[in-house]
Parts: C-alpha cells; structure tokens; sequence
C-alpha cells in the first residue's frame, strides 16, 4: 500500500495562504499520495499546539510547517532543534525521526539559495567589480520573524550586515543573539558611520547609510496587501542604488519593487523565497525534490 503523506501548516489567521496551493502540487509532481491542510491555532492556544503535535508524534501527521504566531511558541513542545532551527531562533518546519519532534528551518536557506538565484540571474554593476568597491554589505529591514532567517542566512553566506529597526531594542535583541550564535566572529555595534561586521540603526537613522550596502532586503510587512501603496523605503531618502529583496510576495509586484524597476534597478518580491522554503520542507518529510518550475506555476493566477 502507498503511504499517504498528511501535511499541514500551523498559524494564525491562515486564511490567505499559499502553502496548500504549493504542497498540493508538490505531491501530484512527486506521484504521492496525501494532503496539506490548514490549523488554525489562536496565539495563546498551548493545549491546541500541543495536540496538533501529538498527532506528528502518534504518526498520523506526517509533516507541520509553522507561520505566524507560533515560530517561536512551538520551540518549548519540541525535542530537539537542528542547526538552523537553534542559530535562527525559530522554527517553521516540525517533523518526527527517531520518535523525537524536530524542528527545523527553511526560512533561511530557502531566502539564501533564492538570492542567489535573483542575484545570478541580475546583470548588475553593484555585483562582480562593485562588489569589491563598497563591499558585501547588506541592509536589512525590519527585526522580526523573517528578519531572524535573512539576517542568519546572510551571517553564513560572508555579507555584513545592518539591521533597521522602528524599534531599536527589538533590532539590539535580535543582533545580540546573532553575536551569540553566529557562525562567525560577528561584532555588534550600533552605527557610527564605522563598518562593522553586523551593525542595527534606527529605522529613523537611515540617512546615516548613504550608499555604502549593495542589497537591500525588506523583512517588513510594508506594502502588502491590502497596503500596496505603500514602500518600506522612506520617501524623503534617495532611492539606493542596490538590488532589491522585498519578503513581501502579495502583491505580485509590490511598490518597492516598482519603484526600484522604474530606477533600472534588479528587484524581486519574496515569492522565489516561498517556493523555496516549502520545496526544502517537503523534502525533509517525503524525500522527494519537488520541481519548484510547478510549485511556482501552482501559485501563478
Ligand atoms: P513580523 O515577525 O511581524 O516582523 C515584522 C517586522 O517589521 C517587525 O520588526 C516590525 O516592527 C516591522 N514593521 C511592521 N510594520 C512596520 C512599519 N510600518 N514601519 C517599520 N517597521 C515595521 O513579520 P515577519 O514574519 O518577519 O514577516 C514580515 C513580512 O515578510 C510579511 O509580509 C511576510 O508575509 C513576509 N514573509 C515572506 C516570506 C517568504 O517566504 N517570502 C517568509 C516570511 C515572511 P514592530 O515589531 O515594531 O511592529
């Protein structure tokens, strides 16, 4: 008899998400047999989290991804965190080997490998000679959930990088856990017009980095939907002459993104970030390589 593979995503509200669309088609393409099915647990709910997870461990769940509000909630129910799951701070896939619940991370290397992809695809003169010329470095917007995977993802991969905060404490507390679990000798410091390895700066103090990042990363919520008017890049600053990585996937083409085509500038939304992530999960829990060309196609009307 062929397995039948349940999967499932955990968060908070869940109504608009895409994960179905995508793990559906990554089971048809892969000739299994199975679903993915949405739990919506409220935030304080424990008990609900707790015997959503018991069914991973009783074997009939097969796989969880996990969303907002409970990448972190999820970490104290579970027996063992790999790698990235621990130097990220949270989790967003949960699966069971060796009867213990393990919790993994594919934020990161899913936004890792699709920037690599974006930035190898871009012709770009901040890439290749630029590059030596103002260095990897690397701006990042925002402090929260994603932040914590972009921010490791780019720690790894060799970038400097300075996180922007409306709130500079939720910027102090996330660069302080990454110069204790970075991969690397990171030193924080908050910015002084100095380069340092890892730096956070007030979202309001952004016009102390003229034009020294060649990336620039959007880990905020601005402008997604229904807000699509709206940009994360402060109007009264000149556009940077970076490549741009807006997390934000709806819309389609977000108005960062415009704004950053209409200056020549090579731009992407998040979605090649989405695809990835849940291309690397479904792998972890069938063993399967889902073609992501279909997965993309699932999400494309
Ligand atoms: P989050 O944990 O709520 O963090 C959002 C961050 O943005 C916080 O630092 C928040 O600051 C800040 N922020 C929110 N509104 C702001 C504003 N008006 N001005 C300045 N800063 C603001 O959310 P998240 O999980 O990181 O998600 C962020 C975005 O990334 C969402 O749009 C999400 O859909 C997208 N995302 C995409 C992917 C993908 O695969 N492409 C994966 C994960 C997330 P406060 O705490 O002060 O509000």
């Amino acid at each position: 008899m062929q397995t039948s593979f349940k999967l499932g995503l955990i968060g908070y509200p869940l109504g608009h998400s895409l994960s179905p669309k995508i793990h559906t088609a990554a089971l048809r393409a892969c000739g299994l047999e199975g679903d993915y099915s949405l739990f919506p647990i409220a935030p304080d709910d424990k008990q609900g989290l707790k015997d959503l997870l018991n069914r991973v461990r009783a074997k009939e769940i097969r796989g969880l991804n996990v969303t907002i509000p409970h990448k972190q909630n999820v970490i104290p129910l579970l027996d063992e965190l790999t790698p990235t799951a621990k130097a990220v701070g949270a989790v967003n896939t949960i699966y069971l080997r060796e009867d213990k619940l393990i919790g993994d991370n594919t934020d990161a290397p899913g936004f890792l490998s699709d920037l690599k992809k974006f930035l190898a695809e871009s012709p770009s003169p901040f890439l290749g000679e630029g590059l030596g010329v103002r260095g990897k470095n690397a701006l990042v917007l925002g402090a929260g959930g994603s932040a914590r995977a972009v921010v490791h993802a780019l720690a790894n991969d060799g970038w400097n990088v300075t996180i922007a905060a409306r709130r500079i404490e939720q910027a102090r507390q996330l660069a302080t856990f990454f110069t204790q679990h970075a991969p690397r000798d990171y030193t924080l410091s908050e910015v002084k017009g100095t380069q340092h390895k890892l730096q956070i700066t007030n979202y309001d103090s952004l016009i102390l980095h003229p034009s020294s990042f060649i990336l620039l990363v959007n880990a905020t919520p601005i402008g997604m939907t229904p807000n699509v008017n709206q940009s994360p890049w402060p109007e009264n600053l000149s556009f940077p002459n970076a490549v741009i990585y807006d997390l934000v996937y709806n819309p389609r083409e977000t108005k960062l993104v415009k704004d950053a085509h209409s200056q020549g500038l090579p731009a992407t939304t998040g979605l090649g970030m989405l695809i990835e992530q849940a291309a690397l999960a479904f792998e972890i829990w069938t063993g399967h390589n889902p073609p992501r060309e279909i997965l993309a196609a699932s999400v494309d009307h």
